[in-house]
């Protein structure tokens, strides 16, 4: 019998995943569909999970009890059901850090498109209109400006801090929630408060969400939270959509509630509800956090690292169950 581990991994990911002493299978470019990852599975003893994956006791039991390890592919593991595998005794790992800085520009390439409105003059730019109009009134394509704002981090763990320190150039005061007290926060250079959610919320000229998904977060920006923001306020997600209920966002959008959002991730992706395709003040992005080649060759190297620990029995540097 070949004694060869077998890793599964369900997408092909930018750099080489290597695993030595293992056979690397990857299922393929684009994503697979449940029945191939499921009918993939017999056999494996590491699989390396995208976030679009479900594993589930489903899944688990696929692999016919030879699963030690799965290896997500992204820092949340909201599409892993962990007490499913730790009941297995199967040990799981993400990838943190590597996301961070990525995940970083994108809330603020978000933000400043939002309150820059690039995405509108982009194609203003590239239509007939501006030729045929000629140039731009003073008044015309209007933002709205940074530069002292207040800024609310909801979640500040390693990505949300991040965040915050890109704001020192601008000047902002900055708020945080998380479930502890963030020393690194609060110390210098961001000398940053921590507030109530709702507190912060009424205060905050930018709301930043960086928490997990959780049976916690799910909808935590609702009707009511968008209701206690600022009529000029901004809220930018890339954390995971459903922290934020789109349809009441959709609605807060229409009616003026907040001024804008960029979103980055949505309840039900990839689709959009239409209330947000059709908002004019929203910037979309589609799930591409930490869609930079550097970050992610890191991610790949991350995920290696871990597979192999787990196949050697050992303590995996990045385990969360
Ligand atoms: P992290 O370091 O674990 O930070 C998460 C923060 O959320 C922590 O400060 C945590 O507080 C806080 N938190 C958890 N539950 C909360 C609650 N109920 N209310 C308020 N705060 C809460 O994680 P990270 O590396 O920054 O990543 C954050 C999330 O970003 C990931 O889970 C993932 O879903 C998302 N993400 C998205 C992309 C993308 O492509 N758009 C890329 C990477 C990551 P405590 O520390 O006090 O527990």
């Amino acid at each position: 019998m070949d004694a060869t581990p077998n890793v599964l991994v369900t997408r092909a990911v930018p750099g080489v995943l290597d695993v030595p002493g293992a056979s690397v299978r990857v299922l393929g470019e684009a994503m697979p569909d449940r029945r191939a990852v499921l009918d993939a599975m017999p056999g494996v003893d590491v699989l390396v999970s995208m976030f679009t994956d479900r594993v589930d006791d489903e899944l688990l039991d696929a692999a016919g009890g030879t699963l030690r390890g799965v290896c997500q592919y992204a820092v949340g593991t909201d599409n892993i059901d962990l007490d499913a595998c730790t009941r297995r005794g199967v040990v799981v790992c993400n990838t943190p850090d590597a996301v961070t800085e990525g995940t970083a520009d994108l809330a603020w390439a978000l933000l400043l498109a939002v309150t820059r409105r690039v995405v509108e003059a982009d194609a203003y730019a590239r239509s007939a209109a501006y030729p045929a109009n000629g140039p731009l009134g003073m008044g015309d394509f209007l933002g709205a400006d940074l530069t002292g704002r207040t800024l609310l981090i909801v979640g500040a763990g390693r990505i949300g801090r991040a965040v915050a320190l890109r704001s020192i150039g601008w000047g902002m005061r900055v708020l945080y929630t998380a479930r502890s007290r963030k020393w690194d926060m609060e110390l210098a250079p961001l000398a940053a408060r921590r507030v109530e959610l709702d507190e912060g919320l009424a205060m905050a000229d930018v709301v930043s969400l960086h928490t997990p998904l959780t049976p916690q977060t799910r909808h935590l920006i609702d009707a009511r939270r968008l209701g206690l923001m600022k009529p000029g306020a901004i809220l930018i997600n890339t954390a995971r959509g459903p922290v934020v209920d789109e349809v009441a966002l959709a609605d807060a959008l229409r009616d003026g509630t907040i001024w804008g959002a960029g979103l980055d991730v949505f309840e039900r992706e990839p689709v959009i509800h239409p209330g947000l395709l059709q908002a004019r003040n929203v910037v979309l992005t589609p799930h591409i956090g930490s869609a930079e080649r550097r970050y992610r060759e890191m991610m790949t190297a991350m995920v290696a690292d871990n597979a192999r620990a787990i196949l050697d029995g050992h303590e995996p540097p990045n385990r969360v169950a």
